[in-house]
């Protein structure tokens, strides 16, 4: 879903892509140790499910993530930001037109916000349109003396607490990728159809409560719009503006799906996993010689990797070698989740190991992972102070290296819900009780998310001065 970040079109590639075909090294990962795959509950389901799924059309085109390549370069230079948001773990149930729009639009309006405040181009990113495999601290769950298996995401069982919802199923790929379709389906039309345009700064507002990140988002937009009206006064054509770029992203965590979609690009020859723009390995699955690690090895999609507060310099250096031994601008992704005791004191040990060995790679903060706490009244949550906290100490981190904090990983969304605790207009765990929708980790709402947006943008924009 591509045209320039300045909005000028580019016209996607349109070269065919063979199915799963076969590939130097495409299925090595299958010898190496994996972590927190299913277990499928019925072999034959699964086999036909994978033939399905490996002649199925691409979701994302070759042409499309060989921009968005082109375009994390640009922030690992320094010259762009990326914010990836969404949800933590996807729902079948909830990809709905309001809920997928609400949360474009919320993606939409922080990216304004951090393009005006930091003047810089914001890649937009969603974790959104696949993001539905989950790992697992248990491999099971018990509730009242009932032990069932752990809920996995949506592409693996239901969320439901019984035997039946909580069976591993395979076909359960089929829907993933359909919902996949039509959620990306929404997201183009959105992105493309005029939705996005920047004329409609205000409309983006309407229908969320009024709150202090609200006020200021209103007066922020007034400006734009000022700027915008001048600027047509001046006969400048804003045709561009009806359509801005979105990528999708997801976690790689269940290999069979990803292998399944992965298609050699006839233009290039080279392997693509079709499944979404960008993929990223979670902290769980990241070990060296994990079959995670490998599968991504070889595929073109530019690659995150998650990375926690017990990883060293060494293991930072090892996976650049076996990421991107060839050092290509945009390809590697570090998405640091340290927690916000953590940051100023292990950040700064990765960042100049990597970049004493001359390596470089896109710096992102995920300021959610590591915060994680149970609120008195025993739900997941995270306190907004500490993801805040996080945020400012990445910046701070490299600030002080001459590095560059090149993006924004966070898990939100667009609805008016209670899951992180604080904010400008505090939420406390007593709304938990009535505005706790997450089958996961706690979100930041409508509201939090448009908080952050201001804060990442005065970081960005101190750092200029
Ligand atoms: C996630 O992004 O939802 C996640 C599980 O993150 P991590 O791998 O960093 O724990
Ligand atoms: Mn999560």
């Amino acid at each position: 879903m591509s045209n320039s970040s300045q909005n000028a079109p580019v016209a996607l590639s349109s070269t065919a892509q063979s199915g799963a075909a076969d590939y130097p090294g495409l299925d090595d990962w299958r010898q190496r140790p994996i972590a927190q795959q299913p277990t499928w509950s019925d072999p034959e389901v699964f086999k036909k499910s994978i033939a399905e799924l490996s002649v199925l059309p691409p979701l994302v085109f070759a042409g499309e993530v060989d921009i968005l390549r082109d375009r994390l370069a640009q922030a690992a230079d320094g010259k762009a930001f990326l914010l990836q948001g969404g949800d933590c773990a996807e729902t079948f149930g909830d990809a709905t037109a309001d809920k997928i729009s609400a949360r474009v639009r919320t993606i939409l309006q922080m990216s304004v916000v951090l393009t005006y405040g930091a003047a810089l181009p914001v890649i937009k990113m969603g974790r959104m349109a696949g993001q539905f495999a989950k790992p697992r601290s248990s491999n099971d769950e018990t509730r009242d003396g009932v032990t069932l298996p752990a809920f996995r995401g949506d592409i693996v069982n239901g969320y439901e607490f019984t035997p039946e919802s909580r069976a591993h199923d395979a076909a359960r790929m089929l829907k993933a990728y359909n919902t996949s379709a039509s959620t990306l389906n929404l997201i183009r039309a959105f992105t493309q159809g005029g939705f996005a345009d920047l004329r409609l700064v205000h409309q983006w507002n309407k229908g969320f409560t009024s709150n202090p990140a609200h006020a200021r988002y209103e007066s922020l937009a007034k400006d734009i719009d000022r700027a915008i009206t001048f600027m047509q006064s001046c006969g400048a054509d804003f045709e561009a503006l009806k359509r801005v770029e979105f990528f999708a992203s997801h976690e790689a965590l269940l290999l069979d799906y990803e292998r399944a979609l992965t298609r050699i690009d006839s233009r290039t020859g080279f392997p693509y996993d079709t499944s979404a723009h960008f993929l990223w390995i979670g902290e769980r699955t990241r070990d060296l010689d994990s079959a995670h690690v490998d599968f991504l090895s070889r595929v073109r999609n530019p690659i995150g990797v998650k990375l926690g507060p017990t990883t060293t310099g060494d293991d930072a250096l090892r996976l650049i070698e076996k990421l991107d031994p060839n050092r290509e601008p945009g390809r590697l992704t570090f998405i640091t989740r340290m927690g916000a005791k953590n940051i100023r004191e292990k950040l700064p040990s990765l960042v100049k190991a990597v970049t004493d060995s001359g390596a470089k790679v896109l710096w992102v903060t995920d300021p959610m992972h590591g915060n994680t706490v149970t609120s008195p009244n025993g739900y997941k949550t995270r306190n907004f102070d500490d993801v805040m906290d996080e945020v400012r100490g990445f910046f701070e981190v490299h600030q002080s290296l001459g590095t560059f904090p090149g993006g924004l990983h966070v898990e939100m969304t667009g609805d008016d819900v209670a899951e992180c605790l604080g904010g400008a207009d505090p939420i406390d765990q007593e709304a938990f009780l009535t505005k706790y929708e997450s089958v996961c980790d706690p979100r930041l709402n409508h509201m939090q998310s448009l908080e952050m947006g201001f804060l990442v943008a005065g970081a960005l924009a101190q750092r200029q001065q």
